[in-house]
Order: structure tokens, then C-alpha cells, then sequence
């Protein structure tokens, strides 16, 4: 399939979840079969080259396609929960939105010190969440070899706020 086909697939629905929002719904790529297919593949040419332990999903569309990128790629996968969402002793991390703040939570020795993952998430924006994520991610001694999305918003800096941090940034649909 060619890139501007699977960017195609995914549609703008315009005031979600507030007025003047621009929401990319990627549930329409990925209902489409060979749309989906594709962006796995895409994904794993990119991250199969790093030889990651873990794939990490940020809650609830990484976990989508990270647990496919894991399978496809013969990792393992991990989810990143918000707050309360995981049974078990949890580390997290708390960070600040536009309005608030956030917290982003792990599952405490899932991911041992020296593992090599990806981090996977549908959409970065601003990239607060995926910064977030990577930070919990390297507090557990972990190396956060790239994060990976299926879209990236260029103008609101999120893949150049990752790189300023350390973290290579890769997104499929721009
Ligand atoms: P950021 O923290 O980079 O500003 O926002 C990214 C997070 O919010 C991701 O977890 C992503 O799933 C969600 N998000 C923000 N805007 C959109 C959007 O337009 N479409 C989708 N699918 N997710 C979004």
C-alpha cells in the first residue's frame, strides 16, 4: 500500500472532544485489513533493526498497535495504564497537561533495568505523554531505543520535543 493510501484511511473528525479540535480517528485504518497490515509493517521494518525485549503501549490505542507490533516481532508487551487502571504495585508518573496534570503508571518490575524497548503510541501531538512515558521508562533503568507513532501533528512539536529529550522519534503518517 502506498503511504498516502494509509494516510488516507485515517479520518478528521472535526470538535472531538471540544469545540475546535481536529481529532485524527484512526479506528477507520484500523478496520481496514490491508491498512492495517501495512502500518504493523511499517512499524516492525523500523523497530526490528533496534532487536527490542519490550514493546511498551501507552492507554488505549498504543495498546492496539503495540500488542500486533509485539506479536508481529516476537517481543513482549507491556501497557502503560493511567492511574489506578493496573492490579498489581505500580511506579508512575505524574505530568502536566493544558489544563491539570496526569499520571502515567507501570506495572513495578515488568520492565527490569537494561531492557531494550519501543515505546508505541497512535498519535503525538504536543508529545507530553510520550515524554512522560520515556521518562518512567528510563526511571526503571530501562533504554528507550525510539518511540513509535502511527501519526505524528507536526506543528505542535511533539517528535522534536522527544529528539531534545534523547529519544529518536519515528512516525509513519505525517
Ligand atoms: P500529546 O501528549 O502528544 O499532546 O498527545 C498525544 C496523546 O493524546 C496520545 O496518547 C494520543 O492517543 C492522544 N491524542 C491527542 N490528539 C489526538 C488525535 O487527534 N487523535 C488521536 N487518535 N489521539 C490523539
Amino acid at each position: 500500500m502506498k503511504i498516502d493510501e494509509l494516510a488516507a484511511l485515517v479520518r478528521t473528525i472535526p470538535d472531538f472532544p471540544k469545540p475546535g479540535i481536529q481529532f485524527r480517528d484512526v479506528t477507520t485504518l484500523l478496520a481496514d485489513p490491508h491498512g492495517f497490515a501495512d502500518l504493523v509493517g511499517r512499524m516492525a521494518q523500523l523497530a526490528q533493526p533496534l532487536d527490542p525485549q519490550f514493546i511498551v503501549g501507552i492507554e488505549a490505542r498504543g495498546f492496539i498497535l503495540g500488542a500486533a507490533l509485539a506479536h508481529a516481532m516476537g517481543a513482549g508487551f507491556v501497557p502503560v495504564r493511567k492511574a489506578g487502571k493496573l492490579p498489581g504495585r505500580t511506579v508512575g508518573i505524574d505530568y502536566v497537561l493544558e489544563y491539570g496534570t496526569d499520571r502515567l503508571e507501570l506495572h513495578e518490575g515488568q520492565i527490569p533495568a537494561g531492557a531494550r524497548v519501543v515505546l508505541v503510541d497512535d498519535l503525538i501531538a504536543t508529545g507530553g505523554t510520550a515524554l512522560a512515558a520515556a521518562q518512567l521508562l528510563r526511571e526503571q533503568g530501562a533504554i528507550v531505543l525510539m518511540a513509535l507513532f502511527a501519526v505524528d501533528l507536526p506543528d505542535l512539536g511533539g517528535m522534536a520535543a522527544l529528539e531534545a529529550d534523547g529519544v529518536a522519534a519515528s512516525a509513519i503518517i505525517a
